[in-house]
């Protein structure tokens, strides 16, 4: 199948900046895809770059299969795109505002006053049809700038960071709007800097740093694929000597390639300690057997649970390392 988002090898360089320095995406018919990454990822450029506003030093990038560097005038017939910043007109009425969109596409005017109000539906703004947009609430001007990117029925939404600045209660709804235009059939390419925002909501995510896709696929198959240098939590009993002679046991393990004393330290007679381990389930299981048979004094051990944020931040900090490594 035909993806809706395809990009190979994509480059673009600034004068001093590479902004995007190689990225491979491909995205299937009806998924919502999560672009995530921190200020100056790249995110943004390569949105524009697909949204045909900016053409790249290197690369290919197809939307629905059409080349957007030569083909530009097809692509913007199949994409709606939202700007990460925006400008909406102030003396207007929300109705006329998206009236005036659709004059811009050339949609009959019988069939624009339908489309008006299911639009309106859409983003849960019925009730602000006559209201002027200066009086709206960001959350509800980020909506109407969401219904606006829908005016001629594109198959793709490129959306950069529509949930900044909102409150918790207009990300929740600004989510389920996304997830119900979704089972309408779009397909929905979103950025954010935050990956727990995307990860209930997406299919599939790339997380990018300096212009390059550190790990993408499914959340669970980015987790997995962490899961392989896990941290676990091992907790001791013993005094003083016999913590350290168990640190020194684990560090002289090639597999082992950090302890540090957990956050909670000691309790009581019980030390915890934070263990960099670089193996999947059973070589944890064969560490701990081993680990008892030395004649270390094991009464926990379990595997640190990551939350989304820490995939985040452990994914991007492996790639600061190696950097600077
Ligand atoms: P943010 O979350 O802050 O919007 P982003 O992931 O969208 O970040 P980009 O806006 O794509 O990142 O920027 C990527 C890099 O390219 C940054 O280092 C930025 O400074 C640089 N850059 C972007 N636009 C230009 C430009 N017009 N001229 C020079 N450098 C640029």
């Amino acid at each position: 199948m035909t993806p809706v988002v395809e990009t190979r090898g994509l480059v673009k360089r600034y004068e001093e900046d590479i902004a995007v320095a190689g990225i491979d995406l491909r995205v299937g018919p009806g998924e919502i895809y999560g672009l995530v990454g921190p200020n100056g990822a790249g995110k943004t450029t390569t949105m524009r770059i697909l949204a045909t506003l900016l053409a790249p030093t290197a690369g290919e990038a197809y939307v629905t299969g059409i080349p957007v560097t030569a083909d530009p005038i097809e692509v913007r017939r199949r994409i709606g795109y939202m700007p990460d910043f925006y400008g909406v007109y102030d003396d207007l009425r929300v109705w006329e505002y998206l009236d005036f969109f659709g004059r811009c596409y050339g949609i009959p005017s019988a069939r624009r006053v339908r489309m008006i109000d299911e639009l309106l539906e859409i983003v849960a703004l019925g009730a602000k049809r006559e209201a002027y947009v200066e009086s709206l609430s960001r959350g509800m001007r980020q909506r109407l700038c969401l219904a606006h990117t829908l005016v001629h029925d594109p198959a793709l939404l490129i959306l950069d960071e529509p949930a900044s600045g909102l409150d918790p209660r207009a990300r929740v709804e600004m989510r389920e709007i996304l997830r119900e235009l979704r089972s309408m059939g779009k397909t929905i390419l979103v950025s954010s800097h935050i990956l727990p925002e995307l990860g209930e909501l997406c299919t599939g995510v790339a997380i990018i740093d300096h212009g390059r896709v550190l790990r993408s696929g499914s959340i669970s198959e980015i987790e997995q694929s962490l899961r392989a240098s896990a941290v676990l939590r091992v907790e001791l009993l013993g005094d003083a000597a016999s913590i350290a002679a168990a640190e020194t046991w684990l560090r002289n393990d090639r597999r082992v390639s950090d302890v540090l004393p957990a956050e909670a330290g000691a309790l009581g007679d019980v030390t915890a300690l934070e263990v960099s381990f670089d193996g999947p389930p059973d070589a944890q299981a064969d560490l701990l057997r081993t680990m008892i048979d030395a004649g270390h004094r094991v009464v926990g051990f379990s595997q640190a649970t990551t939350d989304l944020e820490e995939i985040f931040l452990k994914v991007t900090g492996q790639h600061t390392e190696e950097a600077v490594a």
